[in-house]
């Protein structure tokens, strides 16, 4: 088809001039005019000011004859000011025209005013009027077209850029039929739709947006919505080709979309007249982005689904969850729980069954929570072996209420295959203002405790908020006070039960907080040891022992302080060298540095600890076995060790008067000592009856309050000087 310009059939002429005679002669002239076959319209005006008025009314006029003298000998060359500048009209064309044959130059008036001719009104004949007006009509109407199309293009520009902004298909699909509107300024309204060609056809095509009189049409399918016959077979036509196709008042446009996501997008616009050229090729161009946007939504689509799903096994994952939670309505909140489901030993599972059979039984434990929780449940993975569950049920979360998943069987490749989950949970309504991030990281930390703790549930709650951040707190206070060497030795002295003589010190860690706090090192030290802070503890220790050392001998004291080692430390294989270099840089005599190993440490690895024992000995180091009868170490173990020193646990001591059993096992310690050569040393003694019973049964050595309280090195000083 060949496409016609834009028609505009009638052209407006406009003569001011105060001169009625010369005004009829010069319309006159005009009469036998044809351009194009449009019809001509003659307007004409006495006065500059009757002229102003005329030419705001007629946006519109191609061509003025203006006369410059008329109610002042520069009415015509104000009006001109006029309408260029108050007026704003800078297409018209104007043709000055004046009485006087050599007034004013033609170049000057041409350069100083914007007119397009100046004749001098005797020198116009009738040849020359008709070829002014029409090549001034036809330089009109070519700039009028420029102006529009430049105009149209900023407004595609704007609405090209208005589209491009959405990534939502439904708005992107509304804001099309909006931009579409303006542009071509119609307000009918349109369609537009969108089927998967590979899976279904055009009748089954769904709506997506609907606007003007076809928004009454929002639920229905595409076709069957299309009751105009007409557009329907253009809609098939467009379809078939594959391509715009543009009628006398329709608009159908054609998206393909198949390479990002299987669609084909059809758009529809009702156009009550004949577009013109010009408007059809903005529409392509228009359509050019439209096309672009489908894409960006598209892609912007994939990206999210990307973001939100687990690519292996296509379960949503924890971003996704994390959406979903915050988009929660606070209803919603106020009946949800959040559950992490966790596959105990699926590692192990997998290191059997392999990969591909653990990815089978997760998406069957998916499902089958799927069912079990029915409608009203979110399923997001978390890790390869947790789910995590949002139910909206208001119910509250118990072991037994869950005891039916907890151990259960779920059908994976046709067999049944028996799991044991561990589970945690968090009432959402009981956290109010905790977020997504917070729910979903408490909801973990309580899912690791419930493991620590061996329990197949367990609820998070407040009590177990303070349990488990107060740890964490405390954690980081420890790890600044390790760090600042905050943590103090203190030493107890060990003494001959027989003369209460000084026969050596234990040092222990004390560390006061930084709120004035001393916290129990049973506390700290569990602590130190389940974060990996413990070795760095010890050497601040040892090395506060060493300077002790020195300290003490500068008053004339000269006995072994022994520093406890903690957990597995013993058995790092750098433990001796450390240790070694350490005396060395201290100075340290090694004779009087010894170490407290428990019996529960002595149990593991023993060649290594054996080898370690004897490289300390070696050295000149002794060891102690410390809480010595709370172990299961055997007498004959124990007679393989490099061991000086054994340290009866404070509890024989403290119940030995009490419970016969324990006063026959003191005795045998005691009795095993002296029979293996090791000095024995009774921990806790409080009493003097305590000491007398030890002393009795063959104990010579002690620790313990009933002598003294471990101390600073200060007190340690005075305590030896004066106090003893
Ligand atoms: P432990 O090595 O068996 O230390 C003896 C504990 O008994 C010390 O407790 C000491 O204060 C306490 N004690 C001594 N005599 C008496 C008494 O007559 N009555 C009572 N009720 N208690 C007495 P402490 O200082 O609380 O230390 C507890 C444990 O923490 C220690 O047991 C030791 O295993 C560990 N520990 C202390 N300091 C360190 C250290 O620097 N490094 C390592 N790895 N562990 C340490
Ligand atoms: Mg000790
Ligand atoms: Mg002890």
């Amino acid at each position: 088809m060949k496409l016609k310009p834009r028609t505009r059939n009638y052209c407006k002429v406009l003569s001011v001039e105060d001169d009625k005679d010369y005004q009829d002669a010069l319309l006159n002239g005009l009469n036998a005019l044809n351009y194009d076959n449009k019809k001509v319209d003659f307007l004409t005006a006495s006065s500059a000011l009757e002229a102003a008025t005329v030419i705001a009314e007629n946006p519109d006029i191609s061509v003025i004859f203006l006369d410059v003298v008329m109610e002042t000998d520069h009415a015509g060359l104000r009006l001109i000011r006029t309408i260029r500048e108050d007026i704003g009209n800078d297409l018209v064309r104007i043709v000055l025209l004046t009485g006087q044959a050599g007034m004013t130059s033609a170049d000057d008036l041409i350069s100083q005013y914007d007119i397009d001719d100046y004749w001098c009104k005797s020198d116009l004949t009738q040849v020359h009027l008709q070829t002014i007006v029409l090549s001034n009509l036809r330089t009109w109407e070519h700039l009028s077209d420029m102006k529009e199309a430049r105009h149209s293009m900023q407004l595609l520009l704007a609405a090209s850029q208005r589209i491009a902004s959405k990534s939502d298909i439904s708005d992107y699909t509304h804001s099309i039929l909006e931009e579409l509107g303006q542009l071509l300024k119609v307000k009918n309204g349109g369609i537009v739709c969108f089927f998967h060609p590979e899976k279904e056809d055009l009748a089954n095509a769904s709506i997506v947006a609907t606007s003007g009189e076809f928004s009454v049409h929002k639920n229905r399918y595409f076709l069957p919505a299309i009751e105009d016959d007409v557009l329907k077979d253009t809609v098939l036509n467009a379809y078939e080709q594959k391509k715009h196709v543009f009628i006398d008042g329709f608009s159908v446009l054609y998206f393909s979309n198949k390479e990002l996501d299987g669609r084909v997008y059809m758009v529809v616009v009702k156009i009550n007249r004949t577009l013109a050229a010009n408007e059809i090729n903005l529409l392509q161009v228009f359509c050019e982005n439209i096309g672009a946007g489908f894409r960006n939504v598209a892609l912007n689509n994939k990206l999210t689904e990307l973001a939100y799903i687990e690519p292996t096994l296509g379960i949503h994952n924890k971003n996704w969850l994390i959406r979903d939670i915050r988009d929660m309505f606070s209803w919603e909140r106020e009946k949800a729980t959040l559950l992490m489901v966790c596959v105990d030993d699926l590692a192990y599972t997998e290191s059997v069954l392999g990969a591909s059979y653990c990815d089978q039984l997760i998406l069957s434990l998916y499902d089958y929570l799927n069912d079990f929780f029915g409608q009203s449940v979110d399923i997001a993975m978390l890790e390869r072996d947790t789910l995590m569950l949002v139910v909206y049920d208001d119910k509250e979360y118990t072991e037994l209420s869950l005891e039916r998943i907890i151990h259960t069987n779920i059908k994976v490749e046709k067999a049944t295959h028996s799991l044991d989950l561990t589970i945690s949970s968090v009432t959402l309504s009981d956290f109010p203002s905790y977020s997504a991030e917070q729910l979903i990281s408490v909801g973990k930390s309580t899912l690791a405790r419930a493991k620590y703790e061996d329990v197949a549930f367990l609820a998070f709650s407040n009590e177990l908020a303070s349990a488990m951040f107060g740890r964490f707190e405390l954690l980081q206070d420890l790890r600044e006070a390790i760090l600042n060497d905050d943590i103090m030795a203190y030493f107890q002295p060990k003494v001959s039960l027989k003369d209460s003589t000084l026969i050596g010190f234990e040092a222990l860690a004390r560390w006061e907080h930084k709120n004035g706090s001393f916290i129990p090192p049973d506390v700290f030290i569990s602590l130190a040891e389940s974060s990996g802070l413990i070795a760095k503890l010890d050497r601040q220790i040892l090395r506060q022992s060493c300077r002790a050392i020195h300290t003490l001998k500068g008053i004339g004291i000269n006995v072994p302080i022994s520093v406890n080692v903690a957990g597995n430390e013993i058995i790092r294989p750098d433990f001796i060298s450390t240790f070694k270099a350490i005396l060395e840089e201290e100075q340290a005599p090694t004779e009087l540095i010894e170490l407290e190993i428990t019996e529960s440490q002595l149990i593991n690895e023993k060649a290594t600890i054996n080898r370690h024992l004897s490289a300390l000995k070696a050295l000149g180091v002794n060891t102690n076995i410390d809480d010595f009868g709370t172990g299961y170490s055997s007498l004959a173990y124990l007679s393989t060790l490099a061991v000086s020193t054994l340290k009866i646990d404070h509890s024989f001591v403290w119940q030995m008067e009490e419970s016969e059993k324990d006063w026959e096992i003191l005795k045998m310690i005691i009795e095993l000592g002296n029979l293996l050569g090791l000095s024995v040393v009774a921990e806790g003694i409080e009493t003097e009856q305590q000491k007398t019973h030890l002393l009795a049964l063959g104990c010579e050595n002690g620790q313990g309050y009933l002598f003294a309280k471990p101390m600073s090195i200060d007190d340690t000083i005075y305590w030896v000087q004066k106090g003893r």
